[in-house]
C-alpha cells in the first residue's frame, strides 16, 4: 500500500474515531456513512427498519456475498433530564462504576452537532434499575442548553496519531468501521469480475448487539452470506497491540464458524507469505462477546477479525481513569490489507479448499507409509 493510500485510510480513521456516538444515537456516524456512499457512483446504500445500513456495489449481487460488518455506537451517555446547571443522563455501555464520579464529560446537542459543550463533572452515579441503565448527574459550571436525547461523551480530547498509535475517543468500533470502508473503497476499484463484498453497519451493539439481532430478523442479510464481524477487542499479554489484526476464533460466549474462520486464516497466511508480509494473530478473545456470536446463534455463517485494543471502553485500568482508547496503526493497516485479501481471494479454489479435503489429500499422499 503506498503512502498516499495509507494517509487517506488514516484520515478516515481519525475522522471516524473522533465522532461522538452512543447506542441508538449513531446519527453523526450514519451521516458520515451516507456522505461516503454518496461520493461513489457504484455504491447503493439501503437500510432496514431498525436503521442498520447496508452498502452494496451495484451490479454484482450474488447469493452468498461476503459482508464486512461493524457497529457504529460506543459506550456513552444519553440525556434524560435537564435542570439548570445539572444534566441527568443514562449510560449505555459497559464501564466499571469506579470510573464515573469526578470524571469530566462533554455534551453534544441534537443529532448532528460535533461542537462540544464546556466540560461538566459527574457528581453522582446511580445503579441500573431492572432492564435499564446506570444513571448519572452531571454538574456544569453554567446553565446548560440541553434536552433529552442529546448525548454526552467522556472528555478525553480528539483522535490523534502519536508514535505509530491512534489515541481516540471511540476506536471500538469506529476503527473497525474505518478499516472496512478503506478496504471496500479499494475493492470498488476492481473492474474485472469484482467480488460481491458488502458492508453492514449496525446500531446498538454496546447494550448487547441489539442492532445485529435486529439485522438477523429484518431480512437485510442474505441467508447464505458470509459475515466477517470487525471488532476492537481488549488486548491481553498474548494478543498485544502491534501483533497484527486478530483472526478471532471465538469470544467469551461462543466459537465462530470453523470453515469461514479457517478460510480467513488461509487468506491471512497467504498475505503473510508475500514480500512485505503481514503480521497477524489467531486467537480466542474472551474480553467480551461480539456480534459474530449473535449472527452464528441466529443461523448465519460468521466469524470475526479484530484489532487489539488498549484502554478498552476508555478504561485505563493502570491509571484508574478514563482516557482515549488506543490501537496500533500497523494493526489497522494490516486489517485493511487482510480485508482486501478476503474480498479478493476468499473464493479462490486454493483458499476455499476446506480442511477436510486438505486432510484427505495428506492421507492419499502418505497412507502408504502406514501399510
Ligand atoms: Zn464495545
Amino acid at each position: 500500500m503506498n503512502a498516499t493510500t495509507r494517509a487517506r485510510h488514516e484520515r478516515d480513521l481519525i475522522e471516524l474515531t473522533g465522532l461522538p456516538t452512543a447506542t441508538a444515537k449513531e446519527d453523526r456516524v450514519i451521516a458520515w456513512v451516507e456522505r461516503w456512499a454518496k461520493r461513489r457512483k457504484n455504491v447503493e446504500l439501503s437500510r432496514d427498519r431498525y436503521g442498520n445500513l447496508m452498502l452494496i456495489r451495484t451490479g454484482v449481487e450474488s447469493k452468498s456475498p461476503i459482508i464486512f460488518t461493524a457497529h457504529l455506537d460506543h459506550p456513552a451517555f444519553v440525556v434524560t433530564g435537564v435542570d439548570g446547571k445539572t444534566v441527568t443522563a443514562e449510560f449505555r455501555g459497559g464501564v466499571q462504576d469506579a470510573f464515573f464520579v469526578g470524571t469530566k464529560v462533554r455534551l453534544y446537542r441534537g443529532e448532528s452537532s460535533v461542537k462540544p459543550s464546556p466540560p461538566g463533572t459527574i457528581r453522582e452515579l446511580r445503579p441500573a434499575k431492572k432492564g435499564g441503565f446506570k444513571t448519572v448527574d452531571v454538574q456544569f459550571r453554567q446553565r446548560i442548553e440541553a434536552q433529552p436525547g442529546d448525548i454526552l461523551t467522556w472528555d478525553v480530547g480528539s483522535a490523534q496519531i502519536k508514535s505509530g498509535r491512534l489515541h481516540a475517543p471511540a476506536c471500538d468500533d469506529l476503527a473497525g468501521a474505518a478499516a472496512m470502508f478503506a478496504a471496500f473503497g479499494e475493492l470498488l476499484k476492481i473492474r474485472k469480475d469484482p467480488p460481491d463484498v458488502r458492508l453492514l453497519c449496525t446500531r446498538a451493539e454496546e447494550i448487547g448487539f441489539v442492532g445485529a439481532i435486529a439485522a438477523c430478523k429484518s431480512g437485510i442479510i442474505p441467508k447464505k452470506a458470509r459475515l466477517i464481524a470487525l471488532e476492537n477487542s481488549k488486548s491481553f499479554a498474548d494478543s498485544p497491540l502491534g501483533g497484527g489484526p486478530i483472526v478471532r476464533v471465538g469470544d467469551r460466549t461462543s466459537t465462530f464458524d470453523p470453515g469461514l474462520t479457517f478460510a480467513v486464516g488461509q487468506v491471512a497466511q497467504s498475505i503473510a507469505a508475500e514480500d512485505e508480509g503481514l503480521k497477524w494473530q489467531r486467537k480466542l478473545m474472551t474480553g467480551g462477546t461480539c456480534e459474530a456470536s449473535a449472527y452464528q446463534a441466529l443461523g448465519y455463517t460468521a466469524t470475526c477479525v479484530c484489532l487489539p485494543l488498549g484502554n478498552y471502553h476508555n478504561m485505563d485500568e493502570q491509571a484508574g481513569k478514563i482516557d482515549r482508547e488506543v490501537i496500533h496503526l500497523d494493526d489497522y493497516h494490516g486489517l485493511v490489507r487482510l480485508l482486501m485479501g478476503i474480498g479478493r481471494s476468499l473464493d479462490d479454489p486454493e483458499t476455499a479448499k476446506p480442511l477436510t479435503s486438505r486432510l484427505n489429500q495428506l492421507f492419499a499422499d502418505h497412507r502408504s507409509l502406514l501399510s
